[in-house]
């Protein structure tokens, strides 16, 4: 491919660093408005994407979708010696993925045990089936933890190094995975792996969207994809693979599903509109759990940006409008989101220290962006706030002294207490639960077949990341998105050129 006929993009993390994700795909994340991405472009690493005239009629394996699923799917896919492409029907690539902060959950690490945490791949398999209900999909997270350690060392050799350990809430122990100096996941693994895209010499179309697949007696060989809004165009290949993400930003979708969601705030991109799922639906796959999507208990509500779990992992505590604690902050999100959605008020303060502020290195773009309240003292933070009386100065003396007792009397929190809030300044954050992340999604089985409703396979049909439902059951855990797409990502690019060879 001759370098001077690609276009010069720019990498999809600094745009939507600077717009304002995650998976915690966990995208955790920015704003996806549109309108601020003009901001973005100063700081943003240049990224290469191809010129549409490059398209071919024909390839090994199509990849629809370019966050995090798509990308680990075609890195695995070349490095198996196939001819894969990335579509991409936004300008950029990375997807939600890009707004992933808290990290990826893996267990039985390396980096772990460097840091002699004792973790164990049953305990992760039960923490996350008790977080979702016992409604997770039992195969799916088996592969899941069996294979989380290898997707770890998998990042490791391709440069992206997570090595910095923190919790998110429903974990026993530290098992989320972070950039070493505690920044957000996404951007940095959009940015790792948009290099190793590139470096295989791997096509990547952007404004590219796939409108349908393509079947032949009952076998998928194609997708007609529109690049710029003009005219379909069909392209053969002998394996697709489904990664276009949930449809978290499809009022449509989301009414449907939960008509009590019906106009809450977003923090998903604007392309995660579940194009998948439609496409795959209409050549025999099915979908499950349509109407479990999470509303993330912290998010900031101008422009739907997701305040990461790290901050709460790293110390901070929620308080009311008077001050005061009125939950386990490290509860599940379904939880914490109940506890804010009870308050009169619906919406809650986090608070936290300038040591909180030194390990959540996120809290930078927080502040960047006039979302955080900042106080001397306490007492001027409180004040700041409009707070009545002195509740807050209570609140954080009484936490400190849990946190000193190693014991939380009030509600029982047990985890992220390593610190207590005495280091000044003091900041808030104020937040409220907005629509996060879809769990539902297309059937698929461990080797991310998609699967009919009679349990039969359609060939030459896969589907990984968050278009797939299932592993997450009813609540997904913080952390465990980045790791679905990183794991079956892989899967998928393995199990596409497996079946291409055959
Ligand atoms: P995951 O976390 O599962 O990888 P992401 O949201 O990070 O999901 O990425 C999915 C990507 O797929 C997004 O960049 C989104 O814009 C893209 N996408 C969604 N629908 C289509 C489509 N119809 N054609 C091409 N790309 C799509």
């Amino acid at each position: 491919m001759k370098k001077s006929r690609k276009i010069l993009g720019l990498l999809a993390g600094a745009l939507f660093l600077a717009a304002g994700c995650s998976a915690d795909n966990g995208n955790e994340n920015v704003s996806a408005d549109s309108s601020s991405k003009a901001e973005v472009s100063s700081g943003a690493t240049a990224q290469t994407y191809n010129d549409p005239e490059e398209m071919k009629d024909a390839y090994d394996i199509i990849i629809v979708g370019s966050g995090g699923a798509g990308m680990s799917a075609a890195i695995e896919a070349k490095d198996a010696g196939l001819n894969p492409v990335i579509l991409e029907k936004m300008p950029v690539v990375g997807g939600n993925t890009n707004k992933a902060s808290s990290g990826m959950n893996a267990s039985e690490t390396k980096f772990q045990k460097e840091e002699g945490i004792t973790d164990s791949n049953d305990e992760f398999y039960e923490e996350t089936l008790k977080g979702g209900h016992d409604t997770n999909d039992k195969e799916l997270l088996r592969y899941f933890v069996d294979h989380s350690a290898d997707a770890i060392d998998w990042l490791d050799s391709l440069g992206i190094r997570l090595n910095n350990l923190t919790i998110t809430g429903g974990m026993g122990t530290k098992r989320t995975h972070r950039p070493e100096d505690g920044s957000a996941v996404g951007e940095y693994l959009v940015k790792g792996l948009s290099e190793n895209v590139q470096k295989r010499d791997i096509p990547i179309f952007v404004n590219s969207d796939v409108k349908e697949l393509v079947k032949e007696d009952d076998q998928v060989t194609g997708v007609k994809v529109s690049v710029k809004g003009q005219a379909e165009k069909e392209i053969s290949g002998k394996a697709v693979i489904v990664a276009t993400g949930g449809y978290g930003a499809s009022p449509e979708m989301i009414e449907k599903a939960r008509p009590d969601l019906k106009g809450v705030v977003t923090t998903n991109q604007e392309g995660s509109t579940g194009d998948g799922i439609k496409m795959i639906e209409s050549v025999g796959g099915y979908s499950v759990d349509m109407d479990y999507i999470q509303v993330h208990p912290t998010v900031q509500q101008d422009k739907g940006v997701l305040i990461g779990e790290a901050v709460r992992g790293e110390g901070a505590i929620l308080v009311d409008e008077n001050g005061k604690r009125f939950v386990n902050e490290l509860d599940t999100r379904d939880n914490v989101t109940a506890a804010i959605n009870k308050l009169p008020e619906k919406s809650a303060y986090l608070i936290f220290d300038q040591g909180v502020r030194d390990r959540a290195t996120a809290i930078e773009f927080y502040a960047k962006q006039g979302y955080v309240v900042e106080g001397k003292t306490v007492a001027e933070l409180s004040d700041k706030l409009e707070f009545a009386g002195d509740d807050l100065v209570q609140t954080v003396d009484t936490w400190n002294k849990a946190v000193a007792d190693k014991s939380d009397s009030e509600f029982d929190r047990t985890t992220a207490m390593e610190h207590d809030l005495s280091t000044g300044p003091f900041y808030a954050i104020k937040i409220a639960p907005g629509i996060h992340y879809t769990m539902g999604g297309v059937k698929i089985n461990s080797k991310t077949e998609v699967l009919k409703k009679d349990g039969e396979t359609i060939p030459g049909l896969f589907a990984a990341g968050e278009v797939t439902g299932g592993l997450h059951g009813q609540n997904r855990i913080g952390g465990n998105s980045v790791a679905e797409i990183i794991i079956f990502g892989r899967q998928a690019g393995i199990q596409a050129a497996d079946y291409v060879k055959e």
